[in-house]
């Protein structure tokens, strides 16, 4: 069977009308179809204070399931029209309310979190939705069924909070369970550990589900719908005038994804890629059939790099230095050791004959100093801390083959009389990136941005005018 995974995100549910505007989208497609839902706007942090509020200071949060309690029925009362079907409807979704309820009394009651609590209490956003679409789409006449991943058996690695979907151990019931010609919806954002137990994906982790699910059925396409342009060649929020990019490669997309670029969850294109299948991003205010971005297989090499400029603030830098630290075999593996069992996340690594750099989140730049000086390697002679650091990216397939786009990039930025503080590239073929002081973040990427794509400056072969006049 041929099947479309479609996959809507929490921007898409914000209003009354819209799961009803969701079932006219589905309504489109040929069915076998499987449409992976996210929890309604901003619910997953609502979710997230409720719980940790309920754990910490002891408060049950009754304003927040009452608030949570009545959105839902609204949206079922906006979406549904005959009585019967939005009392059923009802009725299913206060399952799910009262179950949610009775997790909030439990660690109000134990005043503490386990991480396999607060994983099911999130998941109950995605849940709830599912269970909403599902009978808006089955009001509409159209034969759909609820189908939940501790069913279908979507596995991951177990680790709460942002687990890994063990996509060979996934592959062993799913074509069994949606082997019927008809919709199915299905909530998105967690799996199940081999214990049985609900692991969440990690934030914006629908994606990543919807794509899971498009790899382990061979699905035509993998169609997100958003309520934005696709990707842009610069946030829209801080750059002038930024372009829409029709084409991007699994490589770009999942490169301005980790650097930044609130689009997709960066592990999105993991299980579409060996399979070729394309990601189509749809905006849902646009009165347009056709996608904004398409996300295949290199489709055209022969577009300028950079594609796209991305950036991520809060990151930070935890310097060692020490004579020859950068070439005595093993520092490098003794200090990468030592922070992976502090539990932090190397994002990126830089070492020259007398310092090492690491490349971290702003959150884990203590946690980290604190490891490294009680156990560095004796040659570690000195540590510096430096917060407040931002990363901004320059993406497209090739750019690092390409003469000239780094010095471009800072002349742009010197221009601004901004510091760039660490340049990286090589790691990817298709990613550039550079580290500036947070506080001067906007102004880089304004600069760069309007170096490489603004149609007035700099009208050379990095121009981007091909871009959005490619068609389908
Ligand atoms: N609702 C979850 C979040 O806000 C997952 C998602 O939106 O994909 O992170
Ligand atoms: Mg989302």
């Amino acid at each position: 069977m041929s099947y479309k995974v479609i996959k809507f995100g929490g921007s898409n549910l914000q209003s009354a009308n819209d799961f009803g505007r969701c079932a006219e989208i589905v309504r489109k497609y040929d069915v076998p179809c499987i449409i992976v839902v996210s929890a309604f706007f901003e619910v997953t942090d609502h979710l997230k204070h409720a719980a940790l509020e309920a754990s910490d200071s002891g408060n049950f949060p009754e304003i927040f399931i009452d608030e949570f309690s009545e959105a839902c029925f609204e949206q079922i009362r906006a979406n549904i029209e005959d009585d019967i079907s939005v009392r059923q409807a009802e009725s299913e979704v206060r399952v799910l309310l009262d179950k949610l309820a009775h997790l909030f009394r439990g660690i109000h009651a134990i005043k503490e979190l386990p991480p396999t609590i607060y994983d099911s209490i999130l998941s109950f956003g995605e849940r709830i939705s599912a269970v909403i679409l599902n009978a808006v789409i089955r009001s509409k006449g159209l034969e759909t069924s609820l189908s939940l991943p501790e069913q279908f058996g979507l596995i991951t690695d177990g680790e709460f909070g942002a687990a890994s979907i063990l996509l060979k151990e996934s592959s062993k019931k799913i074509r069994g369970h949606f082997k019927r010609n008809q919709y199915y919806v299905v909530p998105g954002f967690y799996g199940i550990s081999e214990e049985g137990k609900i692991t969440l994906l990690g934030r914006g982790g629908s994606d990543y589900s919807a794509a899971a699910l498009a790899g382990l059925l061979n699905a035509d396409s993998l169609d997100i719908w958003k309520d934005v342009n696709g990707f842009q060649t610069g946030d829209p929020k801080t750059v002038n005038d930024p372009r829409t990019i029709k084409y991007l490669s699994y490589n770009e997309a999942a490169e301005l994804s980790y650097f930044g670029a609130r689009i997709l969850h960066p592990r999105t294109v993991e299980p579409l890629q060996p399979k070729n299948i394309p990601v189509r991003i749809f905006n849902i205010a646009s009165s347009s059939d056709s996608p904004d971005t398409v996300i295949s297989s290199d489709p055209c090499k022969d577009l300028p790099a950079p594609k796209s400029i991305t950036f991520s603030r809060h990151f930070s830098v935890l310097k060692l230095k020490g004579p020859g630290v950068g070439i005595k075999p093993g520092v490098l593996a003794q200090v990468a050791g030592i922070m992976d069992t502090a539990g932090v996340n190397i994002s990126s690594v830089f070492t020259s004959q007398t310092a090492i750099c690491f490349l971290l989140q702003g959150s884990d730049l203590a946690k980290a100093g604190e490891a490294i000086k009680s156990e560095a390697p004796s040659m570690i002679s000195e540590v510096e801390a430096i917060s407040d650091i931002a990363l901004v990216a320059l993406v497209g397939e090739g750019i690092t083959k390409k003469r000239g786009v780094a010095a471009r990039a800072f002349q742009a930025v010197a221009s601004e009389n901004i510091n760039v503080e660490i340049i990286a590239a090589g790691a990817s073929t298709a990613a550039v990136y550079f580290v500036v002081k947070e506080d001067d973040c906007d102004r880089a990427v304004k600069a760069t941005h309007s170096y490489f794509f603004s149609e007035h400056l700099h009208q050379d072969s990095y121009q981007h005018s091909g871009l959005t006049s490619v068609v389908l």
